[in-house]
């Protein structure tokens, strides 16, 4: 910028000097041409024809004079015809200084009537000199006065001519040497001007060099490859960019014919854009660059320089897009990927899925396995995430080492995997692969220094027999798989049409449950449990019943999971805890303080919600917490212990009683009872089944009588249905005892008479 506004001032300044030097030198010239021509006046004038008159006529008087005293007296005709002679040359001498032009002379000017008046005082000689005779002295002496005058005369104004010549010459050598000066001045005008224009030339000259060298400057400097041909396809100028990626020599522009190092499509555009004289479009090209790394190019062609001849020069110009290609492919990879697996995502999945379904042929099979972990939050939550990932790395890890080449593992998010495989011939091959799933995660995980199984399900679905559409197809795998963990997981479903039928009328339950929670069309029946002892009434347990409007009775263990799962356990418990409650303060109120237990689902203690819904239902219904008994699966130990443990501690301040119910089929570790203290432990109904017989489940049995009591908790077998079971269970020393033998679950009115009546 700064340069540009010296360049600007220093143009204006020569402008101006150059301006003020040829006015100086047009004035000069105009002022010498002037001296000139008055200097060839005072030298035509110095050299006036008038002086040389007079000083011939004055010769001439003299001659005169002489010639009427000089002569040969014996030949006096001789010497009269001289002096005649004479005479005569003298008028006629006399008579061209009046006939000269020479307006210029001021002082023959101002003698005209003198050079007359001589004129005519010779000419009054005439009759003298025709007379003239030799001896006639007296004759001679008169015309000898009449010269004498004439003579002075003639010499005066000789003498004027003389001086005005003189004056002449001097003002012309004074005039000569002026216009010398004048000429120098001149001469020097001139050189200033030219010297000044060289130095505007130059300085022009400089900057269009130092313009030409910044822009070669920036040229080279571009991070765009330039390269420009002359219109024979010769190179003339590839700037930096370019020369390192097309492998052009290094070291300033290379100039002349092409170099057969670079990618041949550069010259061949140049050439085709000579050819056709219009751009060429835009497009990508892939490089090897001088680093010998791949580069990706965006390279368009166009003539810059077009005569009559023809496209004169052409530039190509190259954009690497490498970076912004890379990052594309990222931010897509990252868009089809998922971040901790580096496996495809859903979107992947369904992509490939897309494709092998396009490309499956009439014969062959393409499967979809979805598939579970079971375990995963478990794992997150004691063992940190850290361990959940190396879980899921590891599961990734061993169903890719069961899987084909052409197979694509997926991950769906969370603990949930999907497969998809082409070109099975058979559903028994899908079958296999699935088991084969199964299998690789079936084998226990060494996870931050503790070992933990985590069972996987798979569901599978087949096209064409399940569906053509991807989404269909992921869906029915997803059935499948819900259906196999409804199993209880840790094994292989394959699709079918009643699994659907079933998800449907699952779908239906849940929106009738839903109605049914609105309009409270729910029951409670209480199961009460004895004191093995001596059979005394020890509490009850709330049971949940609902009478659907077509289904009838629909077991608590059918909608209790579907209310779970759609988020309405929440609603559920309110209603059961409410009526538990209520019943318990009206038990009391009627003197039958009769402990209720009632049970609470584990997805309650995962979200912290169940302690605001009890001291809810107690503030309602102004029941004693001591009467009231909360019942939790080992479940609860599943996800998010420590909430659970938390919970468990507030409750029991509260002054509620816990009880584990279903022990033994659940969470196989014991370390939760180290942990937490419970008033009761419910023997799981499959152990109670076959303790009246000598084998495993009475052993068991008497096993956990004696862990429970060891843990100062009593010992309830549920579901005992016989006199052998009861009789056995008193043998191994279990305390109390809930079961169809001694007591169905009732409606409360019924459990009180039933009470009354005991
Ligand atoms: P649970 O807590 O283990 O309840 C005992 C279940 O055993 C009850 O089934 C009861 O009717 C049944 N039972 C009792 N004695 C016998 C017997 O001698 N033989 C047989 N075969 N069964 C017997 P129910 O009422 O169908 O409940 C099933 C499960 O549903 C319950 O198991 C409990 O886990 C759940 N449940 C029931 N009511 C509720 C509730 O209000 N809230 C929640 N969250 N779960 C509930
Ligand atoms: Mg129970
Ligand atoms: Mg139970």
């Amino acid at each position: 910028m700064r340069a540009a506004a010296q360049d600007k001032e220093f143009a204006r300044t020569g402008l101006v000097a150059l301006a003020v030097a040829t006015v100086l030198f047009s004035l000069s010239v105009g002022v010498a041409l002037y001296r000139a021509k008055e200097q060839l006046q005072l030298e035509t004038m110095s050299q006036r024809v008038s002086v040389w008159f007079s000083s011939q006529a004055l010769v001439e008087l003299h001659r005169l004079q002489s010639a009427l005293h000089l002569g040969d007296p014996e030949r006096p005709r001789d010497w009269r015809e001289r002096v005649q002679e004479r005479h005569e040359i003298l008028l006629s001498r006399l008579k061209l200084l009046t006939e000269t032009n020479e307006e210029t002379s001021d002082a023959l000017h101002r003698q005209a009537d003198r050079v007359h008046e001589m004129i005519r005082a010779v000419e009054a000689l005439d009759p003298d000199i025709a007379a003239f005779d030799p001896a006639d002295r007296a004759l001679a002496a008169r015309i000898a006065a009449a010269l004498g005058r004439v003579d002075d005369d003639l010499v005066r104004l000789n003498l004027l001519l003389h001086h005005e010549r003189a004056d002449l010459l001097t003002r012309a050598r004074e005039n000569g040497q002026q216009l010398t000066v004048i000429l120098g001045l001149c001469l020097l005008g001139l050189m200033v001007s030219v010297g000044l224009l060289i130095a505007l030339l130059r300085r022009g000259e400089q900057r269009a060099v130092q313009a030409e060298e910044t822009l070669r400057g920036l040229v080279d400097a571009l991070p765009v490859a330039v390269v420009a041909f002359d219109g024979a396809g010769g190179l003339l100028l590839a700037n930096g960019a370019a020369r390192d990626l097309y492998k052009l020599d290094g070291g300033g522009a290379p100039r002349g014919p092409f170099d057969g190092g670079a990618p041949s499509w550069l010259h061949a555009d140049a050439v085709a854009t000579q050819a056709s004289g219009r751009p060429l479009p835009p497009e990508e090209r892939e490089v090897v660059d001088a680093d010998g790394r791949r580069r990706s190019l965006v390279v368009a062609a166009a003539p810059v320089l077009t005569t009559r001849v023809g496209v004169e020069r052409v530039v190509s110009v190259g954009l690497d897009v490498t970076d912004r290609r890379e990052a594309d492919a990222r931010i897509r990879h990252m868009a089809l990927h998922d971040a901790l697996t580096g496996l495809p995502n859903r979107r992947f999945l369904i992509e490939r899925l897309k494709e092998a379904l396009e490309a499956r042929d009439a014969r062959s099979l393409v499967a979809v396995h979805c598939l579970n972990l079971a375990r995963f939050r478990t794992v997150n939550d004691s063992l940190g995430h850290g361990a959940g990932d190396a879980l899921l790395l590891e599961a990734a890890a061993r169903i890719g080492g069961v899987l084909r080449p052409g197979d694509t593992l997926a991950r769906l998010g969370g603990d949930e995997f999907a497969v998809v495989q082409p070109g099975l011939v058979g559903k028994a091959e899908a079958e296999a692969a699935a088991a084969r799933l199964v299998q690789a995660l079936a084998a226990p995980f060494r996870l931050a220094g503790c070992t933990v199984h985590s069972a996987a399900s798979v569901g599978t679905a087949l096209a064409p027999l399940h569906g053509l559409g991807p989404e269909t197809l992921l869906q029915r795998a997803g059935i499948a798989l819900d259906r196999a963990k409804e199993k209880g997981g840790g094994g292989v479903e394959m699709f079918s049409a009643e699994q659907e039928a079933w998800l449907v009328d699952r779908q239906r339950l849940e929106e009738d449950l839903r109605a049914a929670l609105a309009t409270r069309a729910f029951a409670l029946h209480y199961q009460p449990k004895f004191r093995l002892r001596d059979g005394v009434v020890t509490g009850c347990e709330a049971l949940i019943r609902w009478r659907h409007p077509e289904r009838g009775w629909v077991p608590p263990s059918d909608f209790v999971p579907v209310a779970e799962e759609a988020g309405l356990i929440h609603d559920l418990t309110r209603f059961v805890l409410h009526e538990a409650t209520g019943q318990s303060t009206r038990w009391s109120a009627a003197g039958l303080a009769l402990p209720v237990a009632v049970n609470l689902s584990a997805t309650h203690f995962a979200t912290g919600q169940v302690l605001p819904l009890i001291r809810e239902a107690i503030g309602a219904t102004r029941a004693d917490p001591s009467l009231l008994e909360a019942e939790v699966t080992e479940g609860v130990f599943l996800e998010e212990a420590e909430n659970a443990i938390a919970c468990f501690e507030e409750l029991r301040r509260m002054g509620m009683r816990l009880a584990l119910d279903d022990f033994g089929i659940g969470y196989s570790s014991l370390g939760y009872l180290r942990d937490l203290r419970f008033d009761a432990i419910k023997l799981d109904r499959g152990f109670v089944a076959g303790v009246a017989e000598p084998g495993p489940s009475r052993e068991i049995v008497d096993a956990v009588v004696r862990l429970a009591h060891g843990l100062s908790a009593r010992v309830v077998a549920e579901g005992v249905e016989t006199e052998a079971q009861l009789v056995a269970l008193r043998d191994l020393g279990c305390d109390d005892v809930q079961g169809f033998l001694l007591g169905r679950p009732l409606p409360p009115a019924e459990l009180t008479e039933m009470l009354r009546a005991a």
